[in-house]
C-alpha cells in the first residue's frame, strides 16, 4: 500500500482529506524518521461517519448473517494474500520485530475466523409451552453504530478483537487508531472496503482527544470498546456509560510470575525472558516482576542475568534482531528514570539497558533489556506499569506469601506460576486474583474464543473483548412471549 500523507479518514466509503488545523507526525522509531502525518480530526467529521453508521445500519442489520460473514471471509483472504506487507507496516510505525508483526497479525485473523461462526455465536434459545399454549423466546439483535479506540502495541491484532463481532452481529464499527500507529489501521479500511462491503458499515476517524470524548457523548453511539492505559479506560468508561452506553475497556497491568524452586529454571527463564522483553516489554500481558520463591532465587537469577544481557537488539525488519525498540523518544526517557528511581529505591541493577544504542540506527529509541533484583515491596517499580523492557525481582519464602504479594496489586491482567507441583498450580489458579492466568507460561494470551479476561485496574466493564463475551457485547437481548390460540385461526 503506497502510504498517502498526510492520512485520511474513512467515512461513508469514501477517503476524506480531515479538515484538521494539527497533523502529528507518524516515525518510525527505530530510525526516527517520518513515515506520514495524521490528523487530529474535529468533532465534525465523528458526527459525520456517525451518521453515516446510522444511515448504514437500517439495511445492514437486516443483511442475514449467512451473507454478513461472506464479507469477513473475503476480508481473511485478503489479510492473509498481504499479510507480509501489513506485518512489515506494523514493524515500521511500531517497532517490534518481523516475528512479533506476524504473531499478532495471525492472532488478530483468528478473530476474524471466529466471528464466522456468528449464525452459531449469535443464536438465542426458546422454550416451548411455558404455560399452556405459551411459547417464549430470546433473539440477539445489534445496537447500531459502536466505537472502537485502541492503543499503539498491537496495531494489527486489537482493532480485530473487536471489528469483525461487531460486524458480523450487524453494527456498524467506527474505528480511532493510536495516533502513533495509524497506518496498520488503514491498511485494514483498505482491505474491507475491498470486500465489497455496504459503505457507513466500517469506519475510521483518527484523532485524539477530541474524538475520543465525542465517541463517548454522541447519543447515537450506543457501544465503546477501549483499549489502553488504565488512567484513560477509567475515564473512557466513566464517560461512556455516564451518557448510556455500554463500555468495556482495557487498562493497564503489572503482571508477577511467581517462580517455585521445583520449576525448570531453563525453560522457566526463557519463557519469562521472552514475555518480559518481546515487543520491548510493550504488552500488556509482560511479565514485569518475578517473585522467587525459597530456594529459587539463585539460579533463576543467574539464568535470567544470562538471557538478559544476551538478547539481540536492533530493527525489527533484521529478521536476526529479537528486541525492538520502545514507541518514542519520551517513551525511553520516562522508562530510563523509572529505573533510576527503583535503584535510589534500594533495587541493585544487574543488567542495566540505559543509554543503549544500535549501530547504524543512532536515532531509534533503544532501552536494552534490564534486570533488577531486590526491587522493595510497594515500591515504584513494583507497583507502576513501566511498559518497556524493564524486569524487576523480589523474593517470597512460601508460595502463600507470594500469592499475596502477586494479589497486592492495583492490576489483574495475568498473573503466572513456574512450577513442576500440580498442587500448587491448583492453588495458585483458585488464589490468584487476575483474570488470565499462566501456568509454565509467560504471555498467557486468550484465544480469539475466549474472553480477553482483565480484572481490577486492568478491566473497566462487565464483557470482555473476543469470543461469545463479544457476541453479547455486541447485541441487545430481545425476549418474546407469544400465544396463539387454535381458536383464533381459520381451520385448515
Ligand atoms: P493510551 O491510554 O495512551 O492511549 C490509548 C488510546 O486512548 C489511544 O487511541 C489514544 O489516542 C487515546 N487517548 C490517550 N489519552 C487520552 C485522553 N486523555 N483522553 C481520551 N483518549 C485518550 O495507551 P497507549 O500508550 O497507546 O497503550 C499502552 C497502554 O495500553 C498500556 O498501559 C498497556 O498496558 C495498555 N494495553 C492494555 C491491553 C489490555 O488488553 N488490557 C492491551 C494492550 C495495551
Amino acid at each position: 500500500m503506497a502510504v498517502t500523507s498526510p492520512l485520511s479518514n474513512f467515512i461513508g466509503g469514501d477517503w476524506q482529506r480531515s479538515s484538521a488545523t494539527e497533523y502529528l507526525d507518524v516515525t518510525n522509531p527505530a530510525t526516527g524518521s517520518v513515515l506520514s502525518a495524521v490528523p487530529m480530526s474535529p468533532v465534525q467529521e465523528v458526527d459525520r461517519a456517525v451518521e453515516k453508521g446510522t444511515a448504514a445500519f437500517a439495511a445492514w442489520r437486516r443483511v442475514p448473517a449467512t451473507d454478513r460473514v461472506q464479507y469477513l471471509f473475503k476480508f481473511k483472504n485478503l489479510l492473509e494474500a498481504h499479510f507480509e506487507e501489513i506485518a512489515q507496516t506494523i514493524t515500521k510505525e511500531c517497532g517490534k520485530t518481523l516475528g512479533e508483526s506476524r504473531g499478532e497479525l495471525r492472532r488478530g485473523i483468528e478473530n476474524v475466523e471466529v466471528a464466522c461462526g456468528i449464525p452459531v455465536l449469535m443464536q438465542g434459545y426458546n422454550n416451548e409451552d411455558i404455560a399452556r399454549g405459551i411459547d417464549e423466546h430470546m433473539i440477539r439483535q445489534p445496537l447500531g453504530v459502536v466505537a472502537c479506540i485502541t492503543p499503539f502495541n498491537f496495531p494489527g491484532m486489537i482493532p480485530l478483537w473487536f471489528l469483525p463481532y461487531a460486524i458480523a452481529t450487524g453494527n456498524c464499527f467506527l474505528h480511532k487508531p493510536s495516533e502513533k500507529v495509524p497506518l496498520t489501521s488503514a491498511w485494514l479500511m483498505r482491505l474491507l472496503s475491498q470486500t465489497g462491503l455496504p459503505s457507513g458499515v466500517v469506519q475510521m476517524v483518527h484523532g485524539g482527544k477530541a474524538v475520543v470524548d465525542a465517541l463517548c457523548d454522541h447519543t447515537d453511539v450506543r457501544a465503546v470498546s477501549f483499549v489502553g492505559s488504565t488512567p484513560v479506560a477509567r475515564y473512557v468508561y466513566s464517560r461512556a456509560t455516564a451518557s448510556g452506553k455500554r463500555a468495556q475497556c482495557q487498562g493497564g497491568a503489572k503482571n508477577a510470575a511467581i517462580i517455585l524452586g521445583d520449576a525448570d529454571m531453563e525453560m522457566t527463564a526463557r519463557i519469562v525472558a521472552d514475555s518480559a522483553y518481546g515487543c520491548a516489554g510493550q504488552r500488556c500481558l509482560a511479565n514485569s516482576l518475578a517473585v522467587t520463591v525459597a530456594d529459587a532465587q539463585g539460579p533463576f537469577t543467574e539464568i535470567m542475568r544470562e538471557a538478559t544481557a544476551t538478547r539481540r537488539v536492533g530493527y525489527g525488519l533484521d529478521e536476526s534482531s529479537e528486541m525492538g525498540p520502545v514507541i518514542t523518544p519520551e517513551h525511553r526517557a520516562r522508562i530510563e528514570r523509572l529505573i533510576g528511581i527503583a535503584e535510589q529505591d534500594g533495587a541493585r541493577v544487574l543488567v542495566d539497558g540505559r543509554g543503549g544504542v544500535v549501530d547504524g540506527f543512532e536515532g531509534g529509541n533503544w532501552v536494552f533489556p534490564t534486570l533488577l533484583e531486590g526491587v522493595p515491596r510497594g515500591g515504584t517499580l513494583a507497583t507502576t506499569e513501566v511498559f518497556g523492557p524493564v524486569f524487576g525481582m523480589m523474593h517470597a519464602e512460601s508460595l502463600e506469601e507470594a500469592i499475596a504479594l502477586v494479589n497486592g496489586q492495583v492490576y489483574g491482567n495475568m498473573a503466572c506460576l513456574f512450577t513442576s507441583s500440580g498442587a500448587a498450580a491448583r492453588q495458585f489458579r483458585s488464589e490468584a486474583e487476575a483474570g488470565n492466568i499462566g501456568i509454565n507460561l509467560g504471555v498467557a494470551a486468550p484465544m480469539a474464543f475466549y474472553p480477553f479476561s482483565g480484572w481490577k485496574d486492568s478491566f473497566f466493564g462487565t464483557l470482555h473483548a473476543q469470543g461469545r463475551h463479544g457476541v453479547e457485547f455486541y447485541t441487545q437481548t430481545k425476549v418474546v412471549v407469544e400465544r396463539w390460540p387454535r381458536t383464533w385461526t381459520r381451520k385448515f
